[in-house]
C-alpha cells in the first residue's frame, strides 16, 4: 500500500437514471472512507453518453446526495467538459499503435461472439484486420476506436476481495471511444482516476471486470493506478441482484415516503459493512469514526425493508417533537395548525415507522363526520342498549367538566369504570371518538380534540345506536 499517497476518492455516477440505493451506498462508503482518513471526496458526473444522460437525473443525484448529507469536497466535475483531455490521450494511444480504428460491422461482431460462446470462450473482440499505420489520430477515419489489451497478467490487491488476477489477452480489443469526440466509460474513468489522483476507487462489485481494463489503459499511458475496493452487491430477499422487481425505488422516492435521511444512511452502511458489535444505530459522526473497509464483507448484502422500517422508526421515536412535526406537516391535511399538528405527532411518534403514516393514523382527528359501523361500538357481549346507556352517562359526565387534560379525565372516569366496567365504558367511547377499532386511548384523544368536539362525537355515536 502506498502510504504516502493523499487519500482522494470519487463518486462517479452516470446521470442515466434515478439515484438508487446502490448508488447512495457507494457514495456513502466513499464519503466515510474520505472523512475517516482526512481525505477528499470528489463528485464526478460521468455524462459522456449524450443519448442516455439527462439533466433531470443529474439533478436527482445532486439533490439526493445533499439530502443524505454526503457533501463533496470537489466537483461536480463533468466529463462532458473534459473532451479535450480525453482526446489527447486517445491521440497518444492511436499514434503509438496501442489503439486503432476498428471497422468490423455489428454483424461480424455478433458472429464472432456467437462462435466464442459456442466454443465456451469468454466473448471478446479480437480485431484481426487492423492496420496500425492507418490509425493515426489525424486521419479522417471515423468510427469506433479500440485499445488492444496487452497479453499479460493484470494483478491487483482488492481491499475487500483480496488478490485478483486477470489475463489481458482474454479481454481482447476493448472499445475506448465511439469516435474521437466520444470517449467511452472504461477510458474516461481510467484517465480521470489518474488525472484526479484518485487514491482509492471504491465502487460496486459489478465493476470488477472493468478494473483490469482500466489498469491496462493507465499502464499503456504510463499513468498511476488507484487502489481498488469492490463493494458487495445488494441482493433482494430472494438473494438475486436487487432490482425493481424487489420493489427497489429511488432515494428520492424513499424520501417522499417519509424515510429520514439519517435512517437511510444508517441502514445503508449496514448493507455490506459490519460494525463488529451488536450496535445498530449510528449517526454520521459515529460512522466516520468507526467505518473501515476491512469490515466490509465480500458476500452480497441482503436488502431487508423491515429493517429499514425499524431503523426509521427508531429515528422518529428519538427525534425532537418540534422537529418531527415540521417534517410531518406535508403529510397532514393542508392548513393544519402547528400547535395541533404537534399534539397529534407527539401522540403517534412511538407508533409510526415512516412520516407518511402520520396522515392515515391521525386522519380521524381532522374528520368531524366519521363513518363507521355502529356494531363497532360494541364491547364483547354488550347490547346496543347498554352501549347507548354508557355513552349517555359519559356525555353527561363530560359535559360537566372543563378540565380536558388527560390526567383529569382519567381521574373523572375512575368511579364510572368501577361501576360500569372498563371495557364497557372505554371501548364505545374510544370508537365514538376515533371511528376505528385501533387508535390511541380515549383520554389522549379527548385532550387533543377538546370538549366541544368530544361531546359532538359522543352525541353522534348515541344517535347511531338509537336507530
Ligand atoms: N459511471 C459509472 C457508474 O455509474 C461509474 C463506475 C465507477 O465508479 O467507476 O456505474
Amino acid at each position: 500500500m502506498d502510504n504516502k499517497r493523499k487519500i482522494r476518492v470519487r463518486f462517479a455516477p452516470s446521470p442515466t437514471g434515478l439515484f438508487t440505493m446502490g448508488n447512495a451506498r457507494t457514495a456513502l462508503f466513499n464519503y466515510l472512507f474520505a472523512k475517516k482518513n482526512k481525505g477528499k471526496f470528489i463528485l464526478r458526473i460521468e455524462d459522456t453518453d449524450i443519448e442516455r444522460s439527462e439533466k433531470k437525473y443529474e439533478k436527482d443525484i445532486i439533490e439526493s446526495l445533499k439530502w443524505l448529507g454526503l457533501d463533496w469536497d470537489e466537483g461536480p466535475i463533468y466529463q462532458s467538459e473534459r473532451t479535450e483531455i480525453y482526446q489527447q490521450y486517445i491521440k497518444k494511444l492511436l499514434d503509438s499503435g496501442q489503439a486503432f480504428y476498428c471497422d468490423h460491422t455489428k454483424k461480424e461482431l455478433e458472429k464472432e461472439k456467437k462462435e466464442q460462446i459456442d466454443k465456451k470462450q469468454a466473448p471478446r473482440h479480437i480485431c484481426n484486420k487492423f492496420e496500425i499505420r492507418n490509425s493515426k489520430f489525424e486521419n479522417k477515419k471515423k468510427g469506433i476506436i479500440r485499445f488492444r489489451c496487452p497479453d499479460k497478467k493484470v494483478v491487483f490487491d482488492d481491499l475487500i476481495r483480496g488478490k485478483l488476477e486477470f489475463n489481458g489477452s482474454l479481454l481482447g480489443d476493448i472499445s475506448i471511444a465511439k469516435d474521437k469526440q466520444t470517449p467511452l466509460y472504461n477510458f474516461t474513468a481510467a484517465i480521470d482516476d489518474a488525472e484526479m489522483q484518485i487514491s482509492h476507487v471504491i465502487r460496486g462489485e459489478d465493476h470488477i471486470s472493468n478494473t483490469p481494463k482500466q489498469i491496462l489503459i493507465q499502464e499503456a499511458l504510463e499513468l498511476k493506478s488507484s487502489q481498488f475496493a469492490h463493494l458487495p452487491l445488494i441482493l433482494g430477499p430472494d438473494k438475486s441482484k436487487m432490482s425493481k422487481r424487489h420493489g427497489a425505488i429511488s432515494v428520492g422516492e424513499y424520501q417522499k415516503q417519509g424515510y429520514l435521511s439519517e435512517a437511510l444512511v444508517n441502514f445503508m452502511v449496514l448493507l455490506g459493512w459490519n460494525p463488529g458489535t451488536e450496535k445498530e444505530i449510528f449517526n454520521l459522526e459515529e460512522l466516520i469514526k468507526e467505518f473501515s473497509l476491512e469490515r466490509v464483507h465480500k458476500g452480497g448484502a441482503i436488502f431487508n425493508l423491515q429493517r429499514l422500517d425499524w431503523i426509521n422508526g427508531q429515528y422518529i421515536k428519538n427525534m425532537d417533537t418540534n422537529e418531527l412535526t415540521e417534517k410531518c406537516l406535508p403529510y397532514l391535511p393542508k392548513g393544519t395548525e402547528l400547535k395541533f399538528a404537534k399534539k397529534v405527532v407527539a401522540l403517534e411518534k412511538e407508533r409510526i415507522k415512516k412520516l407518511s403514516e402520520i396522515g392515515e393514523l391521525t386522519k380521524f382527528f381532522f374528520n368531524d363526520e366519521l363513518e363507521y359501523d355502529p356494531e363497532l361500538l360494541i364491547w364483547k357481549k354488550m347490547s346496543l342498549k347498554e352501549v347507548k346507556n354508557n355513552l349517555e352517562i359519559l356525555e353527561k359526565k363530560l359535559s360537566k367538566t372543563e378540565d380536558f387534560d388527560q390526567k383529569s379525565l382519567e381521574d373523572l372516569m375512575i368511579p364510572l369504570r368501577e361501576k360500569y366496567g372498563t371495557g364497557e365504558l372505554l371501548w364505545p367511547l374510544r370508537v365514538a371518538l376515533s371511528g376505528q377499532s385501533n387508535s390511541p386511548g380515549p383520554f389522549e384523544i379527548m385532550e387533543i380534540l377538546g370538549k366541544e368536539k368530544t361531546l359532538k362525537r359522543i352525541k353522534k355515536a348515541i344517535k347511531k345506536v338509537s336507530l
